[in-house]
Order: structure tokens, then sequence, then C-alpha cells
């Protein structure tokens, strides 16, 4: 039978990093990537991209991913992306939106100790990402111990331990147990679409997490800073304080410049229903757009694609409503 051929895409993170004085570095040798056990089983190109630690990975690195995945795809069955695990999630978001009908698994991986390292968490996770990759099932992913999750639904929640990544509000779409990789079904690949690069983003987009007692008027400093859009995680199911500090009346402010405001949770499970309390119902009517179930990563890249789409303002703000490719349960 013949070898899957996958592309391996290298960006840094501490799977590739060696110790300095400066603390861990991304540095170290490609060829090691693919000395995992099984790696013989695939014909495996490596094609070294950036070695950067995640935290300096932003919209223009996520471009240069995109549009590599997209030039060089044709002559591979799957792609594998070593990533930092820091932003992964966030990376992993922004490609799904930027390369919508994308044609073959592209499954991000890294690891939480350096693959010099023998205890390294490094092979077991590259076979996981190899196995998604050689599935034929289309889509963007991150495959992390032993799982394998719908990229816009992973984030990462673990500093240390190696189960660093859950899938929220939805079940992870494979494993890997005593029958291999076992995919569960949940997820279905988008089909009759062709493939597409749009990998612009907007950066003029913040995130904003309330607490008790935030001071109003950092609300339209992301305006006066040039912000189009601002993702808010309220309290709860989508609570937003207007008692004494008016954080309502300030996003009523930000909507009539035009900033497109998101309201995600601060709980990591489960969806904001902003027409449950007055506290979310308040500002729904101030013209704010629920998240849904969207994690905050998936939110956040949403919104920086959306507005570089040449869309008007409520296409935008009915995009951020739709399922565009399993972001939002609806
Ligand atoms: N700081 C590293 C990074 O995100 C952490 C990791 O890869 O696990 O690049």
């Amino acid at each position: 039978m013949d070898k899957k051929r996958i592309l391996l895409i290298t960006t840094g993170g501490t799977i590739m990093s060696v110790p300095s004085e400066q603390g861990l570095q991304p540095g170290a040798d490609e060829a090691a990537l693919v000395r995992f056990p099984g790696s013989e089983a695939y014909d495996v190109s490596v094609y070294s991209l950036m070695t950067l630690d995640s935290s300096n990975i932003q919209p223009e690195e996520w471009a240069l991913i995109a549009a590599a995945i997209y030039e060089k795809r044709g002559g591979y069955d799957g792609v594998v992306i070593t990533h930092g695990t820091d932003t992964m999630a966030y990376t992993a978001s922004a490609l799904t939106f930027m390369l919508p009908g994308i044609d073959r698994p592209v499954v991000l991986t890294g690891s939480q100790l350096p693959i010099s390292n023998i205890l390294s968490d490094a092979y077991a996770n590259l076979q996981c990402a190899f196995a998604m990759a050689a599935s034929g099932i289309n889509g963007v992913f991150i495959a992390f111990d032993r799982q394998v999750f719908l990229g816009c639904r992973a984030v990462k929640v673990r500093t240390t331990d190696f189960h660093a990544f859950e899938s929220v509000n939805f079940p992870p779409v494979a494993e890997i147990n005593s029958h291999g990789l076992a995919i569960s079904g949940a997820y279905k690949p988008e089909a009759g679409r062709k493939c597409a690069l749009r990998n612009g983003v907007s950066s003029h987009v913040a995130l904003m997490k309330l607490i008790p007692g935030v001071e109003p008027r950092l609300f339209s400093a992301f305006a006066d800073a040039g912000c189009q859009g601002l993702v808010i995680e309220a309290f709860g199911s989508g609570g937003i304080n207007f008692l004494r500090r008016d954080i309502v009346a300030e996003i009523r402010k930000l909507v009539a410049r035009g900033v497109i405001v998101v309201i995600c949770s601060q709980c990591l499970y489960e969806a904001t229903d902003m027409t449950v309390y007055e506290v979310g119902r308040r500002a729904l009517e101030c013209g704010a757009v629920p998240a849904g179930d969207m994690t905050t990563e998936a939110a956040v890249t949403k919104l920086m694609w959306l507005l570089e789409q040449g869309l008007s303002h409520d296409e935008v703000t009915a995009l951020l409503r739709e399922n565009l490719h399993g972001e939002i349960s609806i």
C-alpha cells in the first residue's frame, strides 16, 4: 500500500525548544520531529516556515501559515503543523476561517516538554497528529494527548499537564484507543465547497474580561485606539453591570461608533443566553452580539476574519450568529 504523503510545517514552540540562558527557545533540529515511532509509515516532507514561541505568533504569521497550507497542500494527503501550545487554539481557529472548504486534514500539534527530553509528550502527540492527517477527514484540528479536537472548539486549559487542551461545547473528533485512531463521528466535514485562501484578518479587535467594578472609561479607549471589534467576556450567561458603573451605556456608545461588540461568557462551558436576565437583555438591546457557545478564541478570530471580508456591519453581525465551520451550535 502506498504511504500517505504528509507535509509537516514547523513553526517553533516548546516541541522544538532547546535550553538557553534566556530560558527555553525554539531551535531544535527538525529531523527529530520525524523520528517518532511509526513515522516510517508516512512519506513526510518537512517545510520549516518559522521558529517562534507561539506567544509571538500573530495575525501576520497566521496569514503565512494559511498561505503555505493552501499553496503546498496539492501534493499531500494531509498537513501537520507543529506549533507552540500557548496560542495554538487561536491559530487553529484563525486557520479554520482563513481556509474555507479545506480539502485535506490539517492538524496542529505541539508538546509540553521539548522533543529532546526523554520524557516528552511530543512523540505521542506527533503519532496522533499524523494518524489524523492521514485519515482523509477534511478540516482543521488540534491533536494532543491522544485526542483530536476541532480547531475552532479547542482551548488550552492547563499550563503544564500533558492533557493541555479540551474541546469546549463539542465532543472530540477522535481519540487514540485500543482501536487505533477512533473517529467519534461527532464532526461532519463540509462537502462540495472549493477550498479558498482568505487569509486577511483585522488586528483591530480587542478582548476585555469584565471584573466587578470595572472602570467604564476603559471602553471608549478601545474605540479611541482604533478598535473595530470588541469581544467582552461577561459574567455567567452574559451579564453586564449597569448600576453605578454603567457598562451597558458604554456598549451603546461603542455600537454607535460602529464598533461590533460580541459577548462571550467567562464560563468555559455552555452558552451565553442574554435573554434570561435584565443584565443581559439591556446589552442585547444596545446591539451587542451574543457569542452563543463559541470559545473566546473562536469569537475573537471569527470577528477578526469577518471584519476583513469586505462585509457591511449588518452582514458581520449576522454571520457572527451563524455557524460557518462548526464553531457555534445553532
Ligand atoms: N511557550 C511555548 C509556546 O507556546 C509553550 C509551548 O509550546 O508549549 O510556544
